[in-house]
């Protein structure tokens, strides 16, 4: 479907990409720029409570003009419309499993292995691919961004230019969550990040912003606009990242906050029992920044509670 007047000799097409044996649909824009040049693609929502990535790409799909654009941006708006809709955390709620911990995914497999299996199809056409999130809706985080350090230098210095052009103060270069986007699109030899900013099931503005300037600064740095990029600030590259998950289920109560420099064996939070007895004390996993914080009180077995990067 047009989405009504082209702008100069470029186009915009609304569609949507249906996710085989199912009746799910992911909202997608197509953007041809005037000009031939790279296919960026850009998803969001593969968790359904990361509300701002979800606003940032809809406003960002709108707003882009394809006049001033040179190639092709392919924007999911909404990569899990299941998690969304049912408000659901983490978790597809068809098959209780996590999207970003699927991909490539496979086509007869279950639903969020048959939508992972789809977005890579767009993946697999692009050059480059920013993936938006951030603190899920019991999460709070710092914004940071992920890239992998697998696919090869040249991938590798890519994903790591698009992280430092992002504007965000903390990157991470990780050895890489199997089955994530970013990793994923580093195997195929499609540079990547993975952007956070906003969380706990809040649609903040200033989280937005951030998703939409980065954007901004992705174009400019691809060439795919002509407007020159601001100058980038050398940040420190953080390669640890390490999670603190919960060995017990009980109620979780963090001492930390989100962006805290902390050292290795800090007191960071307790988990306590029903009756409010201590069960385990949660310490720093090692020193460095917290970026996220779990903000819910009641924890399973297994939960992330949060993580500490550091260089
Ligand atoms: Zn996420």
């Amino acid at each position: 479907m047009s989405e009504g007047p082209n702008h100069g000799s470029g186009t915009k097409i609304r569609d949507r990409l249906q996710v085989p044996d199912s009746n799910v649909f992911l909202p997608y824009t197509r953007i041809h720029g005037r000009r031939p040049g790279p296919t960026l693609l850009v998803t969001a929502g593969i968790h359904g409570g990361e509300y701002p990535g979800i606003e940032a790409a809809i406003r960002f799909a709108q707003a882009l003009d394809p006049g001033r654009l040179r190639g092709t941006v392919n924007v999911v708006h909404m990569t899990n419309p299941p998690a969304f809709f049912a408000k659901s955390q983490y978790f597809t709620p068809e098959d209780g499993k996590n999207l970003n911990r699927v991909f490539p995914g496979r086509v007869d497999g279950s639903l969020s292995e048959r939508i992972a299996h789809s977005v890579m199809s767009l993946a697999k056409e692009s050059d480059y691919w920013v993936d938006l999130h951030g603190g899920d809706i019991h999460e709070a985080l710092t914004p940071f961004l992920i890239y992998s350090d697998q696919g090869g230098p040249l991938v590798v210095e890519r994903s790591r230019a698009m992280a430092e052009a992002y504007g965000i103060r903390y990157i991470l270069e990780s050895s890489s969550i199997a089955g994530s986007t970013y990793a994923t699109s580093a195997q195929v030899g499609v540079p990547a990040i993975l952007a956070e900013a906003g969380g706990v099931g809040q649609l903040s503005e200033d989280a937005v912003q951030i998703h939409l300037d980065g954007l901004e600064n992705v174009l400019r740095l691809l060439d795919l606009v002509s407007d020159p990029l601001p100058r980038v600030e050398t940040k420190p590259i953080f390669r640890k990242f390490v999670w603190t998950h919960a060995s017990t289920q009980g109620l979780f109560y963090p001492l930390v906050q989100v962006g805290q420099e902390v050292h290795h064996g800090d007191l960071a939070g307790r988990l306590q029992n029903e009756y409010g007895d201590l069960i385990q004390e949660i310490v720093a996993p090692q020193s460095g920044v917290v970026l996220f914080v779990v903000t819910s009180l009641a924890i399973v077995d297994g939960d992330p509670l949060l993580a500490v990067a550091s260089e």
